[in-house]
């Protein structure tokens, strides 16, 4: 796919919006802010938004974080829509899909290997690339980028490769952060503060999720659920069960994650994570989700036993 050129792209813009997908990870909040700060930094004449679900709390210390809007307000037409880190098309663009229908040229910009052509007027998918913020680092001027842009990359980087130790980490991905790191931030806390340190209802939920699992394929395979009930019970939210698949997939002799929560009754947000033996993406997308080859998602409705019997049919088609 050709590189494009974001100058270019808003070169006569007033009104530039941004947004990613719903739920948004650390890769979803960084690569929004980041573009944020670079277009008020090269463009500082022109209006640019935010748009996006409100953020896990964990990441309430980062820059512009206070300028995201969660409330989705009725909007002029924007002359450039960026849509970041998901297609439009795969419906998780959530209530920001109005922005993208109304604007006068929409871009989508990506490194879903489920999103391999694009769904903007102007498209740049890398699915080599760990994250959408190293996309945006290869699309972006170094002569307007600054400590906030860095940071907000940097953040993305280390959440979708789980801080360079995933296999989507190349040497490229360490490069870009190397030259991030140079730019001045203090990594070591944002690290801790947004990747590692948990609350003690997540601690909480993890806990009860890892006492609750069941392997099954002779261990091959683990998953967990969390029900309305029990999320009603602790109060919680979606963010508060990020992490809770990487931690079941750390469990010896398992191939293939699965952690399952009820997000309204009789529907399931389904998260897979596997190792080389079993490409996800392909298992998700069968249920119309999408992802990466060792990370992915989808949404079912059903009970948890329909859910875990279609999925697991697919991962045993699937797995090596
Ligand atoms: P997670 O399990 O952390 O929610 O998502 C893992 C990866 O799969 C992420 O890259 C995410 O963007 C993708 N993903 C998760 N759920 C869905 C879904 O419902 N549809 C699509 N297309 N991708 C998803
Ligand atoms: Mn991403």
């Amino acid at each position: 796919m050709n590189k494009i050129n974001l100058m270019e792209v808003c070169k006569g813009a007033n009104r530039i919006g941004i947004s990613a997908h719903i739920r948004p990870d650390g890769d979803a909040v960084g690569s929004c802010l980041a573009l944020y700060h670079y277009l008020k930094h090269c463009m500082p004449e022109a209006y640019v938004k935010v748009f996006l679900e409100n953020p896990p709390a964990c990441f309430s210390k980062m820059k512009g974080i206070e300028d995201i809007d969660s409330q989705f307000p009725e909007q002029e037409p924007f002359d450039v829509f960026f849509v970041l880190d998901v297609a439009k098309d795969q419906e998780r663009l959530g209530e920001a899909t109005k922005y993208f229908e109304q604007a006068k040229k929409t871009v989508n910009i990506d490194h879903h290997i489920s999103n391999a052509r694009g769904s903007g007027d102007v498209n740049y998918v890398l699915p080599e690339a760990a994250a959408t913020c190293q996309v945006l680092f290869e699309l972006m001027d170094q002569q307007w980028m600054n400590a906030k842009v860095a940071e907000a990359l940097y953040v993305g980087i280390i959440h979708d490769c789980g801080v360079f130790q995933y296999s989507n980490t190349t040497p490229r991905t360490l490069e870009v952060a190397a030259n991030l790191v140079s730019y001045g931030f203090n990594f070591s806390q944002l690290i801790e503060e947004t990747f590692y340190e948990k609350t003690y209802l997540q601690n909480q939920l993890l806990g009860r999720a890892l006492m609750e699992s069941i392997r099954f394929m002779e261990g091959r395979c683990i998953v967990s659920c969390v029900d309305r009930k029990t999320m009603e019970f602790y109060g919680a939210t979606s963010a508060d069960l990020d992490g809770i698949v990487n931690q079941l997939r750390n469990t010896k002799g398992v191939d293939c994650a699965v952690f399952m929560y009820e997000i309204s009754p009789m529907t399931f947000k389904v998260s897979l994570r596997s190792n080389e033996k079993l490409d996800v993406s392909k298992v998700a997308g069968f249920f119309g989700g999408g992802g990466h080859v060792r990370a992915a998602g989808c949404t079912l409705n059903g009970t948890f036993h329909d859910v875990i019997n279609n999925v697991s049919a697919q991962i045993e088609k699937w797995i090596q």
